[in-house]
């Protein structure tokens, strides 16, 4: 008995060798860089992915464009008939489990910030948008009725029937300071699951990273004007470049302070780069609220670096 078992082993081990051999003749599928664009949440998505052929690269950014139409359709708080919106209307709402997952995220970040990332702004951004177009800020009594429709603390979450409750009458919740880095990071799952893990989705300033490009250390990131190789990250910039209004020639971010509800009017860019493009995101918004040393320690307590510079964001794959 013994000795046929030795015999079983003898040919398992020739077996092994002869497809040891086998694979090493056949040469591993060389894997192309293919990139694709599509326009989703108010802004431009990127993907770009390594893959063995055009058509599991095309498949990939179909499934992964997909979740982000389906995202946008949950979390937006510009279209009438969103999840998000429909829950505003109600007060009180069972909601899906990305809705559900995407508040916790941002109340946490509220609660950690002292509510300078605030998810419940919606009433004041609403107001910024208006004067985006007219070129007016809205006036003091307007400001006030629409601050006591905010705050982070009138949001209730009930983790086990997946309930949100809205505490204050005519609260509009604004998730536009975390949606797209949540959804990147999403994007990108959806990639690895379709075996496509070396992946970088951005939906321009939040970039969720996946594994290196072959033969790479990582992705080559511009954060706040300096160069960083990054992989199984994300990154996000806040900054006044991408939209701002000009009101009596001055120049307003489309983050609001909070307080008051006013764009801020600060001038340098805040990067962020931590363990989800969705944290990054949140974080970076938050940092543009807070001054320089309050960012960084947010930062750290969530495992992230917050830095500031008057950079743009650019991602490229280099050597
Ligand atoms: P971008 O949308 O350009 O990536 P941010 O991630 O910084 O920039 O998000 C800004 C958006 O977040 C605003 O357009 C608004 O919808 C929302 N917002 C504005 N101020 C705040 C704030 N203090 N806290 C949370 N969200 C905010
Ligand atoms: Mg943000």
């Amino acid at each position: 008995m013994i000795g046929s078992a030795d015999g079983r082993g003898r040919k398992q081990a020739s077996l092994r060798h002869l497809l040891l051999l086998l694979s090493a003749a056949v040469p591993a599928l060389a894997l192309e860089r293919f990139e694709a664009v599509e326009p989703a949440m108010g802004t431009l998505f990127r993907i770009v992915v390594h893959a063995e052929s055009a058509i599991l690269a095309r498949q990939g950014f179909d499934a992964a464009f997909a979740r982000a139409r389906a995202l946008d359709q949950q979390l937006s708080d510009y279209r009438a008939d969103s999840e998000l919106n429909r829950l505003c209307r109600s007060g009180r709402a069972q909601v899906s489990k990305d809705l559900f997952e995407v508040l916790r995220i941002a109340i946490d970040i509220a609660s950690s910030s002292g509510g300078a990332f605030d998810p419940t702004l919606g009433s004041f951004t609403h107001l910024w948008r208006e004067s985006r177009q007219t070129g007016r800020l809205p006036s003091p009594e307007i400001l006030a009725e629409a601050r006591r429709r905010t705050g982070w603390r009138r949001v209730k979450l009930d983790a086990r029937t997946r309930t949100v409750h809205l505490l204050a009458t005519g609260m509009q919740l604004d998730l536009g300071g975390i949606a797209k880095g949540f959804a990147a990071d999403e994007m990108l799952a959806v990639l690895r699951q379709l075996a496509l893990p070396q992946a970088l989705v951005a939906a321009s300033g939040d970039i969720a990273l996946g594994d290196a490009p072959p033969g790479l250390r990582g992705w080559s990131v511009e954060v706040a004007g300096r160069s960083r190789i990054l992989a199984n990250r994300g990154v996000s910039t806040s900054g006044p470049q991408e939209q701002f209004a000009m009101i009596g020639g001055r120049r307003y971010a489309h983050i609001v302070d909070p307080h008051n509800g006013i764009g801020l009017t600060n001038a340098e860019t805040v990067g962020v780069i931590a363990n989800t493009a969705t944290l990054a995101d949140a974080l970076a918004t938050a940092g543009f609220v807070l001054d320089g040393a309050q960012a960084r320690r947010l930062a750290r307590r969530w495992k992230a670096v917050c830095l500031r510079g008057p950079a743009t964001m650019e991602v490229e794959q280099t050597k």
